[in-house]
């Protein structure tokens, strides 16, 4: 496959944009190749600036589950534009979409919406602080909300009871409000808290863990955490920036019945436009300025192409059996991996939730982070790359989850099984 333009393109954008992109994993450093520079997509298909066709499971990180420029989507966002990009004023399509989210997780009785799900998730912190009045949060190793100071700690070593910064430029102090505790694992986190008496505000994780891969949450963990927090007064904010409107139309919420008192939302409620939402019960969201004194703003919150691209989307969602034709395009996909894997002597293994999943290179099973770190990333490497050059397009990173759209055709899904079946040969 010849990517000589996107490979001059990358070279013009490394000289004048750090590594050459403006999000990090898109730089394909993990994967042992340089990226390639998209032209267009449209339903399953991208394109990249030489031509190139791929089968694409990246779906800009998720939001995509309609697939690439559904004509509804594309006349929603052309309409309002003729109307006017912005006005930094409230607009009538905020509570419509403010509607459809708090009709979708009955948890939400209020909502407000960003720009990012970065911006969700760290405003929804400062507000279980500012509601709570405890400095100090928790977080499980693995699961990524963003990039906020607060959320860049991993756990310190050895004997260290404080969180250690993951990035320079993260003070130390800050991170020391930031408790750290291994996913899926109920114990390490009621030892935390029992440490840390009347001083945490609130739990942050991924209900399903999408930024390790695929790590589903193990049986009785959402509900053991969910009991937890009531009892310590400590605020459960679910992360579905991933997972809402993807593992079902209510997110992992609905899926696994468990309910946070925060939600933070992003990536398919804004139709691959720009969009964070944080919401919760009324009482907690009412602390928000103006109502309260937890300041939290944005000029472009709310924005009217954003917002009329997240509506047309998430009424498409709406349509009955949505989410079982996705579910079972992913399953004809799962039998034929599993099948071809199964026969191939390379370590794999699959996980999945309705249309999120991830092949981890390693036996598994993957139920936390220091488990899906054993995975041969260079093996991943080999297979991504084969992958890539037989038109298959997915994340460039192991612990990266993959996306299926509706628009994904039977034939796309055999042609993605019968290129893997060819990878596994060469890794
Ligand atoms: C993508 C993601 C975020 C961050 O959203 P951005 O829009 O990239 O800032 C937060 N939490 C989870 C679970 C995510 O997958």
């Amino acid at each position: 496959m010849n990517h000589t333009k996107s490979e001059e393109l990358f070279v013009k954008a490394k000289a004048i944009i750090p590594g050459g992109v403006n999000s990090p994993v898109r730089a394909f450093k993990s994967a042992g190749c340089n990226p390639i520079f998209i032209a267009k997509a449209a339903g399953s298909k991208i394109y990249d600036v030489d031509g190139n066709e791929y089968i694409d499971y990246v779906g800009s990180w998720g939001p995509m589950i309609l697939g690439h420029c559904h004509p509804k989507v594309v006349e929603a966002i052309q309409k309002t534009a003729a109307s006017g990009a912005s006005f930094g004023a409230p607009t009538p399509l905020e509570t419509e979409l403010a509607e459809i989210v708090c009709e979708a997780y009955p948890n939400i009785e209020k909502v407000r919406m960003v720009s990012s799900g970065t911006e969700a998730t760290m405003s929804a912190i400062r507000l279980a602080r500012g509601y709570t009045g405890r400095d100090k949060i928790l977080k499980f190793d693995g699961c990524y909300h963003g990039h906020a100071d607060s959320l860049l700690v991993k756990a310190g070593s050895g004997l260290a009871t404080f969180g250690v910064p993951t990035s320079p430029g993260v003070p130390a102090d800050f991170a020391k409000y930031t408790l750290t505790a291994n996913y899926n694992d109920l114990a390490n986190v009621q030892e935390l808290v029992a440490a840390n008496k009347g001083e945490i505000a609130c739990i942050i994780l991924e209900a399903v863990a999408g930024n390790m891969g695929c790590v589903p949450p193990v049986k009785g963990f959402l509900q053991e955490l969910r009991d937890l927090c009531t009892a310590e007064g400590i605020i459960l904010i679910i992360d579905e920036v991933m997972t809402g409107f993807r593992v079902a139309y209510g997110g992992a919420q609905e899926r696994f019945g468990v309910r946070g008192d925060l939600v933070c939302l992003g990536k398919i409620i804004g139709g691959g436009l720009p969009v964070g939402a944080f919401g919760g019960k009324r009482e907690i969201m009412d602390s928000l300025s103006p109502e309260g004194g937890v300041y939290q703003a944005g000029t472009l919150s709310g924005n009217p192409l954003a917002m009329s691209a997240g509506i047309a989307t998430l009424k498409l969602l709406q349509q009955e059996g949505f989410y079982q034709q996705l579910e079972e395009k992913a399953a004809y996909l799962e039998k034929g991996v599993q099948q071809v894997a199964g026969n191939s002597p390379i370590a794999t293994c699959w996980q999945r939730v309705g249309g999120m999943f991830c092949t981890y290179f390693q036996e598994g099973p993957v139920n936390n982070f220091d488990a899906a770190l054993a995975s041969d990333t260079e093996a991943f490497g080999r297979y991504f790359r084969s992958m890539l050059d037989q038109g298959i397009n997915l994340a460039p990173a192991q612990f990266e989850a993959g996306f299926i759209s509706i628009s994904h055709s039977k034939e796309d899904l055999d042609k993605t099984i019968a290129a893997l079946e060819k990878a596994l040969a060469t890794v």
